[in-house]
């Protein structure tokens, strides 16, 4: 997903790119050569027009927004990646540090508190889960920063060890209690469904809750269902970050915040191509793949390719239509998501033939 972060500015925010100060490309480096009028491949297909409801807040000139979510709760975004930034009376508790926000955290953090009074040093990181697109901005914040996380992610980021995403030193496995300068956070684990570390974060006196790589307000998740490592835990997973009261959701995300009827949007997406899965592995006729690759050329992942394909986009078709105009990008990636969920229900629901 690290590719995700240099592609940030071909993505429009808030009205478009072209709206964007010319300094906010500028930030990324070198993956902005050009301008975006000049830049376009013109051999590159269009899609469905972005609804104005999945963007957020428009980007300043460092191509970053940050603002309040409730009390000394605060959130950042470029778009693409989410933080949250808690504001206490001793420091900074930061959650998450995104690369393609990098050192606009700082300047977010320097902003938040010279309005509020309150100190601007980074005292807590808290990592969601141990990807490096939502995280490898930690080695900016230095030895003192205290680092917390699952024990899983701390096993995780020992097997693939990298200088920017230091290791925490509070490690916790069910539910922790983070008390920093009269503010408090509640970290807990409900198993796998993203990543196998992933982290219920909750602001309970701001009512909010982050969990990253689940929900994606406005949009269809991230290719193949967020990449999910544990298809059937992240499905399940729409069903506990439901359960928890929050008014505010971040989902570490996109550009902007999520309240209660985007979970429930998506929440009915995904549901919505289970059942379409299921039917397309029930009526897809595998004849013509069968004969075609196996029969003809003993090419069992021809069959494959060709016939999964042929499921997805069935399903995919349906849940497309009923959802374009409300979620952005379903017609770019349901099809991914289908392919995934349809191979799912085959291997761990238990939706195969058994042989006569
Ligand atoms: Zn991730």
């Amino acid at each position: 997903m690290l590719e995700l972060a240099a592609l940030a500015t071909t993505i429009p925010v808030a009205g478009g790119l072209l709206d964007r100060p010319a300094s906010a490309a500028a930030a990324y480096g070198q993956a902005v050569s050009t301008s975006a009028a000049s830049g376009a491949d013109p051999t590159l297909p269009d899609y469905e027009p972005i609804p104005p409801s999945a963007f957020g807040p428009t980007l300043n000139a460092n191509g970053y927004y940050a603002g309040r979510i409730k009390g000394n709760l605060y959130w950042i975004t470029d778009g693409i990646y989410q933080s949250m930034i808690l504001s206490t009376r001793t420091g900074i508790v930061l959650v998450d540090a995104p690369p393609s926000i990098g050192h606009n955290l700082f300047r977010a953090i320097e902003n938040i508190t010279k309005a509020n009074g309150r100190p601007s040093r980074v005292t807590h990181i808290v990592y969601s889960h141990s990807h490096a697109d939502h995280i490898a901005a930690a080695g900016l914040l230095g030895k003192s920063v205290l680092r917390i996380g699952h024990s899983e992610t701390r096993q995780l980021l020992k097997f693939t060890p990298d200088p920017n995403r230091p290791l925490p030193q509070i490690t916790y496995d069910n539910h922790y209690t983070l008390e920093v300068g009269g503010e408090r956070l509640e970290l807990r684990y409900h198993g796998p469904n993203h990543s196998p570390d992933n982290t219920f974060i909750l602001a309970p006196a701001y009512e909010t809750l982050m969990v990253v790589d689940v929900l994606y307000p406005g949009w269809t998740p991230f290719l193949n269902l967020s990449v999910a490592q544990d298809i059937p835990a992240w499905y399940k997973s729409h069903d506990q970050v439901m359960s928890y009261p929050w008014k505010t959701f971040v989902g570490g995300h996109m550009g902007r915040l999520g309240r209660r009827p985007d979970g429930d949007l998506q929440r009915q997406y995904i549901r919505d191509l289970e059942r379409s899965a299921r039917e397309a592995i029930a009526t897809v006729d595998v004849t013509p793949y069968w004969s075609k690759y196996v029969g003809e050329s003993g090419n069992s992942w021809g069959l494959v390719r060709q016939y999964f394909d042929a499921m997805a986009r069935q399903a995919a078709a349906p849940v497309i239509k009923a959802y374009s105009g409300r979620l952005a990008a379903v017609d770019v990636l349901t099809e991914s998501h289908a392919l995934v969920l349809i191979e799912s229900l085959r291997v761990n629901n238990g939706l195969v033939p058994i042989h006569e």
